[in-house]
C-alpha cells in the first residue's frame, strides 16, 4: 500500500501527491452550528453508516463535510433544515432519490441528493455509502485483476 502524501499546511493524507485541495481550520463542530437538531443527528447516522465499510477519515473543509478514505467518496453541505451531499461512485446508479449527476471519469460519478432527517439513511443510502467507499480505497481501478481472479 502506498504512503499518503501529508500536506504540509494543513496536515491532511491524499493518495496523490499536491493534491489540490483548500486547506482549511475549519472544525467539525463549526458545521453544526446554527443546525436543527435533526440535521446534526442525520449527518451522525451518515458517519456510523459510512463506518461500516472500515476506518473513514472526516474532512471538514469550509463549506462541506468530506469523508475520505484514499479519496473522498462522499461530502456533505450541512443547512439549517438539511443535508446536501453525494455519493462518488465508479458507475451511474439511478435512483429517484438522486437530485443530480455529474460525469468527471469512469471512475468519479457524482450522486447528489438531500437528507432531512435520520430515518432517510436507510438501507439504500447505506448502500450507496458502501459502495462509494471502494471507490475512495482506489479499489475499483484494478478491475482486470477483479475479473482474472473470477475466472
Ligand atoms: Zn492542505
Amino acid at each position: 500500500m502506498q504512503v499518503l502524501w501529508i500536506c504540509p499546511k494543513c496536515g491532511r493524507g491524499f493518495a496523490n501527491r499536491n493534491q489540490s485541495h483548500s486547506c482549511s481550520n475549519v472544525q467539525l463542530k463549526d458545521h453544526f452550528v446554527g443546525r436543527e437538531p435533526q440535521v446534526v443527528q442525520t449527518f451522525h447516522r451518515l458517519l456510523a453508516a459510512a463506518t461500516k465499510s472500515g476506518p473513514v477519515t472526516v474532512l471538514p473543509e469550509k463549506t462541506r463535510i468530506a469523508f475520505q478514505v484514499r479519496m473522498s467518496f462522499a461530502a456533505f453541505t450541512l443547512k439549517r433544515r438539511w443535508i446536501d451531499g453525494h455519493v462518488v461512485l465508479a458507475r451511474k446508479l439511478d435512483s429517484s432519490r438522486f437530485t443530480r449527476f455529474e460525469y468527471f471519469s469512469p471512475g468519479n460519478q457524482l450522486h447528489a441528493f438531500r437528507l432531512l432527517e435520520p430515518a432517510e439513511v436507510d438501507d439504500e443510502v447505506e448502500a450507496w455509502l458502501a459502495e462509494a467507499y471502494l471507490v475512495g480505497e482506489q479499489k475499483h481501478l484494478s478491475p482486470a485483476r477483479r475479473s482474472a481472479r473470477q475466472r
